[in-house]
């Protein structure tokens, strides 16, 4: 098998309809046929690529190609957002009168759809602690359909025994199905320790540019087929020029993860000691009550922390005031730092009371960019400094 970095330069080319060397974009809503015979052989095809953009484009096809071969999974499909690709897979997957298991701490939209759609299409969830697998068993039900996962989760940084929910799931004939936006394909293949489906939100590293919405669904033909169909009716195609937005930033994904991944643990212990700090959520911390199960199953840690300070709200606010380079956004996974307060982000998908039970008030999440590490850790130190001293000074 190639390494990450040639797979994401190569890895699409049997997918390109012509010669030219960087991609063309197939800025096309429908593509044509020269008989009949064709014609009813493309319209059926599953996640084809010449038929009608919303049933597929070759610019999806590429993207999908990488995909799969990173995450090292037989197939692969393209999706207008994360979203698009969770909401849809879950759609195909359950029906009224099943259950479904998710993480008490997981992604604002993920709860959303656990806490909110579901059960009112009549499909009933638990929402358990993660980082306690024989919470995963307790909460199985004769009608569980499905497991969904998140490691490590947004915001907290918890992490998900990804073998161990697999083979539980496996014995009940469960199947799962775990969001690798935070970790990537490049420092966890959650394929390989026997989850069926795996998700993205490719707005976040995938793309890595902050330029662009779009999400991707990998794992096994047959589930892919199934969640396609369902793809069908829910629309969520994703734009032939996004697609090739999407594959151009994931040529250097290998070469972006790697920075992340050396800023996000630099912030991590910089920030870890500081007086105004209560603690700092990243698993490739030693003090991070996972440490062990995150180096078993990752083979690196990310950008993204979570700060949690001593002054609450008001002084994780003024922190995020005082930073020079992490700019005040939603997302991560960009280039770019950016950082913010998810308890006042989140209320557009959870109610108060969701959030209060999912995030601490004075939790800032820091997404390391791949600017230079000294310039990162050195702002974040100056920030923390400032805020420790007007609470000192109060
Ligand atoms: C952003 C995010 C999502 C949602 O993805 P969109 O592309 O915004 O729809 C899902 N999971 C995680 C972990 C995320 O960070």
């Amino acid at each position: 098998m190639p390494g990450n970095s040639t797979i994401t330069v190569h890895a699409d080319r049997e997918v390109h309809p012509s010669r030219a060397v960087a991609p063309p974009i197939y800025q096309t809503a429908t593509f044509w046929a020269e008989d009949g015979e064709t014609f009813a052989q493309v319209a059926v095809d599953p996640r084809g690529k010449d038929f009608y953009t919303r049933f597929g484009n070759p610019n999806h096809a590429q993207v999908a190609a990488v995909v799969a071969e990173l995450e090292g999974t037989e197939a692969a499909m393209v999706t207008a957002s994360g979203m698009a690709a969770l909401t849809t897979a879950v759609l195909a997957l359950v029906s009224a009168g099943d259950h479904v298991i998710g993480q008490k701490s997981t992604y604002g939209g993920t709860g959303s759809l656990l806490l909110n759609l579901l059960p009112r299409l009549g499909v009933s969830t638990t929402l358990v602690d993660q980082t306690d697998p024989e919470a995963f068993a307790q909460a199985l039900t004769p009608q569980t359909r499905l497991i969904l996962v998140e490691s490590p989760s947004n915001p907290l940084l918890q992490i998900t025994d990804l073998r161990a929910v697999a083979e539980l799931a496996r014995a009940h004939d469960v199947l799962t199905m775990a969001d690798n936006t935070f970790a990537t394909p490049l420092n966890q293949r959650p394929a390989d320790l026997g989850i069926d489906l795996v998700w993205h939100s490719a707005t976040k590293y995938l793309n890595g540019h902050s330029d662009v919405s779009a999400g991707v669904l990998a794992g096994p033909a047959e589930l892919l087929n199934r969640i396609w169909d369902v793809g069908l009716l829910t629309g969520a195609t994703l734009g032939p020029i996004d697609a090739w937005l999407l594959l151009r930033g994931m040529r250097t994904l290998p070469l972006r993860v790697a920075r992340h991944n050396a800023n996000g643990q630099a912030l991590a212990e910089a920030l870890n000691e500081h007086p105004a700090v209560a603690k700092v959520h990243y698993p490739g911390l030693a003090t991070h009550p996972q440490h062990k199960l995150a180096s078993r199953q990752m083979s690196g840690f990310g950008g993204v922390l979570g700060i949690e300070f001593t002054g609450g709200f008001e002084m994780a606010d003024a922190f995020l005031g005082r930073l020079r380079y992490p700019r005040r956004a939603a997302s991560l996974g960009g280039v770019e730092s950016l950082a913010v307060h998810p308890a006042s982000m989140w209320r557009g998908m959870l109610n108060e009371e969701q959030i209060a039970e999912s995030v601490p008030l004075g939790l800032v999440r820091l997404a390391a960019g791949t600017e230079d590490t000294a310039d990162l850790v050195a702002d974040a130190l100056a920030a923390a400094d400032a805020v420790h001293a007007t609470a000192a000074s109060a």
